[in-house]
């Protein structure tokens, strides 16, 4: 394996801790728990390796995407809670309740399904409903939740584990989204007192994604669902002391001689204006560099930067190293990682996404390599 994401699990630990001293230092008399989100393979780092490390950490639970992500992690022994965050197909109900996850339900169509199941088997099963607070993606409107909660209760075999919301955004700091959020808190705490006043128990209300996690304090409530900062990505580097924990590395296979005038790749566009030296990577966009990063973006080789030149292929790129002569096979290099000049914010930043889509791009081909 010659392309790995290197994975640094003291920079993992560092993280928690950072998230953990925030939600501690607000006045509250319960501790704030954590739901450490792992969908999407752990954003690119390999969902296993990092829900062990995260059930390590004592995480309070796991947060994935689908019904199929639980069964893995489940499957690979971990015992941690495993909230499936989005709506799952009925013909999973089955699953949901023979590998314990816990659900988050925006209506009533699968209670009887999980019924049956539970009946059949004497088991029970935690659930959550999901409050539409304004995203209008999931979700009970904020009427319907009393109802939906009383509807849970009256089985026997479903225990309403709590409520929660998602932010439309939390993460944007104009003047109208600072109010659709502030709205959507206060929206949720209705919701929340309401059941409250009617003798629902609530064990955990939830909202916060990171970035509420770092701006809005009224939105913990009893847990944090932390997803990208746990990688360790903020909209600054290093902001707060997060530490991104992924470096994305590949090796030089090849070195070679190109002439003044001599173009390289696919397309010819990229033209050399002298003679120089061309290192190929065999890293490309099969592995999650984007093809907009032609032309646009470099690499660091033996502590220096070299531009990425011509069109990225599918399963390698060029970096023109010039007259570099101490360059040669098997060398390391870094695509991007905990670098001021090459992170995932700036490789998003030059293709109009967010880290969270460079680092899920990771492809399967490159090894997830796990160091303490
Ligand atoms: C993905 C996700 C999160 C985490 O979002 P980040 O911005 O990565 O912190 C939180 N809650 C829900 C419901 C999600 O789907």
């Amino acid at each position: 394996m010659y392309n790995i994401a290197e994975i640094d699990l003291k920079a993992l630990q560092n993280n928690i801790k950072i998230i953990r001293s925030m939600t501690e230092n607000i006045e509250k008399t319960e501790k704030t728990k954590l739901l450490a989100i792992v969908k999407a393979n752990a954003y690119g780092h390999g969902i296993v390796g990092i829900s062990k490390e995260l059930e390590k950490l004592n995480v309070d639970a796991l947060g994935v995407a689908t019904v199929e992500e639980g069964v893995k992690i489940r499957e690979a022994d971990i015992k941690t809670p495993i909230v499936v965050l989005f709506q799952h197909f009925r013909n999973e109900s089955e699953y949901v309740c023979n590998y314990n996850l816990t659900p988050i339900i925006s209506n009533a169509e699968c209670l009887d399904d999980y019924d049956k199941f539970l009946k059949k088997h004497d088991k029970k099963l935690k659930l959550y409903i999901k409050v539409d607070t304004g995203l209008n993606r999931m979700g009970a409107k904020p009427k319907e939740v009393l109802n939906l909660a009383k509807k849970v209760l009256s089985y026997n075999t479903l225990e309403l584990e709590g409520i929660n919301t998602h932010y439309a955004a939390s993460d944007m700091f104009d003047d109208a989204s600072k109010e659709f959020t502030e709205n959507q808190i206060k929206v949720f705490s209705e919701v929340l007192n309401n059941l409250k006043t009617n003798g629902i128990k609530i064990n955990n209300a939830h909202t916060a994604n990171s970035a509420a996690l770092l701006y809005y304090k009224n939105a913990y409530f009893d847990m944090v669902r932390a997803g990208i900062v746990l990688y360790g990505y903020t909209e600054k580097l290093h902001d707060f002391g997060f530490k991104p924990i992924l470096n994305l590395k590949s090796r030089v296979v090849l070195v070679r001689k190109i002439k003044k005038n001599e173009t390289v790749s696919y397309g010819m566009t990229w033209k050399a204006n002298k003679d120089t030296n061309i290192a190929v990577i065999p890293i490309g966009y099969a592995d999650g560099m984007s093809r907009k990063l032609s032309n646009n973006w470099e690499v660091k080789i033996k502590g220096k930067y070299y531009p990425i030149v011509g069109k990225i292929c599918m399963d390698i790129m060029m970096a023109d190293i010039g007259n570099e002569d101490n360059i040669k096979e098997n060398d390391d290099v870094l695509v991007f990682g905990d670098d001021d000049r090459i992170n995932a914010n700036t490789m998003a930043n030059k293709i109009g996404t967010i880290s969270h889509e460079v680092l899920v791009r990771i492809g399967e081909r490159v090894k997830r390599v796990y160091k303490n």
